[in-house]
C-alpha cells in the first residue's frame, strides 16, 4: 500500500521535476545548477500553508515582511556565480535558507548571513534536517561581510542594496565573482562584479529584478 506520506514526497518530486524543466526552457544550462535545483526540496522552505505553491515560479512570503526568492532567480543567480566546486562562498541574506542549500551542492563551504533571528533560526533547523553539512549560518549586518571567515571566491547577495557594499568587494578573492541586486529600492539590476587575477574589478550588468532591501552599515536605513 502506498503510504500517503510517500505519495506526498512522490507528488512534490514531480512538480520539482517540471520546474526544473521550465528553468532549462527558460535558459539556465549549468548542468550543476539546473541537478542542485532537482535535489533541493523547495516546499521544506515556505510555510506549511503554501507548499502546494512551492515549484511554481514564484517568490513567496515566510513571515517577518521577508520572501524566499522565486526559483527562476535562484537559478540565474546561481548559474552567474560561475561555480565549478570546492569554492569559498558567502551569502547575504539567509532568509528560509533554500538559496543556500542550493549553493552548498555547488560549492566546497558557504558562510550564510541573516539580520533576523527567527529566519536565521528556521533557516538553521531546516538545514539541519536536510543534513547540509557544509553551511554555517551567522546572525548579522550581512552587509560588512565576514572578514574573519573570507576572502570568498564567490559572494552572493540576496536583497537589494544601493550599491554592492565595499566590504564585500574587500572580502572578494581574486578570480571570485560576486553576484547581487543593486540600485533603488524597489527596483535593482541584477549585477555581477568579478575581481581579475591582477585584481582589477570589473562589473556587468545582468538584468532588471526586484528584491526586498538590504538593511545595515552598506546598505538601506530601516
Ligand atoms: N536567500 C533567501 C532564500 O533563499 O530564502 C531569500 C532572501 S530574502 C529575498 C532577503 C533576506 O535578506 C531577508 O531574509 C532579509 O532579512 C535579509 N537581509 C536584509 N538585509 C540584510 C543584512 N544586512 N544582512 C543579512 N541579511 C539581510
Amino acid at each position: 500500500m502506498v503510504q500517503r506520506g510517500s505519495a506526498r514526497a512522490g507528488a512534490y518530486a514531480l512538480a520539482r521535476g517540471r520546474m526544473v524543466e521550465r528553468l532549462a526552457s527558460a535558459g539556465i544550462r549549468d548542468r550543476r545548477v539546473l541537478d542542485a535545483m532537482r535535489a533541493v526540496p523547495r516546499h521544506v522552505f515556505v510555510p506549511e500553508a503554501l507548499a502546494s505553491q512551492a515549484y511554481e515560479d514564484t517568490a513567496l512570503p515566510i513571515g517577518d515582511g521577508q520572501t524566499i526568492s522565486a526559483p527562476g532567480i535562484v537559478a540565474a543567480m546561481s548559474q552567474a556565480l560561475e561555480l565549478e566546486g570546492g569554492e569559498r562562498a558567502l551569502e547575504i541574506g539567509t532568509g528560509s535558507g533554500y538559496q543556500v542549500a542550493v549553493l552548498s551542492r555547488l560549492v566546497g563551504a558557504v558562510v550564510s548571513i541573516e539580520r533576523l533571528p527567527r529566519l536565521a533560526a528556521r533557516a538553521r533547523r531546516a538545514l539541519d534536517a536536510m543534513g547540509v553539512a557544509n553551511v554555517v549560518v551567522h546572525l548579522g549586518d550581512g552587509s560588512l561581510g565576514r572578514p574573519a571567515a573570507g576572502p570568498f571566491d564567490a559572494i552572493l547577495v540576496t536583497a537589494g542594496g544601493p550599491a554592492v557594499p565595499q566590504p564585500l568587494l574587500d572580502q572578494l578573492a581574486p578570480g571570485g565573482r560576486l553576484v547581487g541586486p543593486f540600485g533603488g529600492r524597489g527596483a535593482q539590476r541584477l549585477t555581477r562584479v568579478r575581481r581579475g587575477r591582477s585584481d582589477r574589478l570589473a562589473r556587468e550588468d545582468l538584468a532588471p529584478c526586484r528584491f526586498v532591501d538590504l538593511i545595515g552599515g552598506h546598505g538601506w536605513v530601516r
